[in-house]
């Protein structure tokens, strides 16, 4: 299973560095740029709750619809974590080393401070969709 999963994620490195040549951005690739800071919110709420991990924390986005490669995730993981918003560590999990984040006590304040702005453009957004 995990090394179906290995293999998946490597297919999908392969593909993201295939596609780098292009120059422009496909629809998706737009509207990604659109989603990574609800992104990034996503992966704090999680890293609130509990230790997560990249494959762990593509599989959550992907249930919730963002098709994000580890070509996106792991620098974004690594990016919260120079931050100070999540701290890396390791964990052993079935013999191998996998890295963890946990959100840090900024990262949670920044994640309460952005609780409140997402619930008022929520507000805003369904408030102008009726
Ligand atoms: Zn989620």
């Amino acid at each position: 299973m995990l090394a179906e999963l290995a293999g998946q994620v490597r297919q999908v490195t392969m593909k993201r560095q295939a596609s780098a040549i292009h120059k422009m951005p496909s629809g998706r690739r737009k509207n990604q740029e659109l989603y990574i800071g609800l992104v990034r919110l996503h992966v704090l709420h999680h890293a609130a709750e509990e230790p997560i991990f990249g494959l762990g924390i593509m599989q959550e986005l992907s249930r919730h619809g963002y098709r994000l490669g580890p070509g996106t995730i792991y620098p974004l993981l690594h990016g919260m974590d120079r931050r100070g918003w999540l701290r890396a560590s390791w964990q052993l999990v079935a013999g191998r080393r996998r890295r963890t984040y946990l959100a840090t006590a900024a990262g949670r304040r920044a994640l309460q401070l952005a609780r409140e702005r997402v619930r008022e453009l929520y507000e805003e957004m369904w408030e102008a969709a009726r």
